[in-house]
């Protein structure tokens, strides 16, 4: 029977056979599972099975189960995903150790701050609107670089990497592409793509983290 830990190695196998497809090292690519809508219960199995990089999209549902979850396995790194409000930016930089979503000066401003006040710095990543759709969340990819310089020049943010989810239903490898060019222009090392329909793509592109829920976790 396929369980959520048969799918975690399944998933963890693909990555290390395309890392090697590709020429990578073993181990240049870390898997964050997405753990959004799955309650501390179907988390637990995946946590005993080693997996430490975890996903949420929401802060208030990451409070919910993550404190507990954290306590029992203290190496967990917790990351967000989602857009961030800046009036969640206290909890966000309280509870997650890489903030993925940091998309405007607004937010910037509201993170650099908290980590002032709480002197817990998880690490940041820029998140670029790359197919510039309306619905979505991220900074333009025309505005990334300026965006990144300023975080730093502004904000004093050490910026880690980009993020990017490329418009559902068409060919992701260009917008890939794209995020690798932007990352290299702006002079960040990490590239945060590709989800279940599409990491080994991402990979390909030069991913150096995906973020795989429903082909881990099951249907949401
Ligand atoms: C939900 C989500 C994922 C995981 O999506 P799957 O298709 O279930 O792998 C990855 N990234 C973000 C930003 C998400 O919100």
């Amino acid at each position: 029977m396929e369980t959520a830990t048969s799918r975690l190695g399944e998933v963890k196998a693909r990555i290390v056979a395309t890392e090697t497809e590709t020429g990578r090292e073993s181990g240049a690519v870390s898997l964050v599972a997405v753990s959004k809508t799955f309650d501390a219960e179907a988390i637990r199995p995946i946590l005993d099975a080693g997996q430490r990089l975890f996903g949420e999209n929401r802060v208030q549902e990451a409070e919910g189960k993550w404190p507990d979850l954290k306590a029992a396995f203290p190496d967990v790194e917790l990351h967000l995903i989602g857009p961030l409000q800046s009036n969640k930016a206290a909890n966000a930089v309280a509870l997650f150790d890489v903030i993925e979503t940091i998309d405007r000066d607004k937010i910037a401003r509201a993170i650099a701050e908290e980590m002032k006040k709480q002197g817990r710095h998880p690490r940041l990543y820029v998140q670029v609107n790359i197919g510039s759709e309306s619905q979505k969340a991220g900074i333009e990819p025309t505005e990334a670089v300026a965006f990144v310089e300023r975080c730093r020049q502004t904000y004093d943010l050490r910026i880690e990497g980009l993020m990017c989810i490329p418009p559902i239903g068409e060919n992701p490898g260009p917008y890939f592409a794209l995020l690798h060019k932007l990352a290299r222009e702006a002079g960040v090392e990490k590239l945060s793509m590709g989800m279940s329909a599409d990491y080994e793509t991402a990979i390909r592109f030069g991913a150096t983290s995906v973020r795989v829920g429903s082909a881990i976790f099951g249907g949401r």
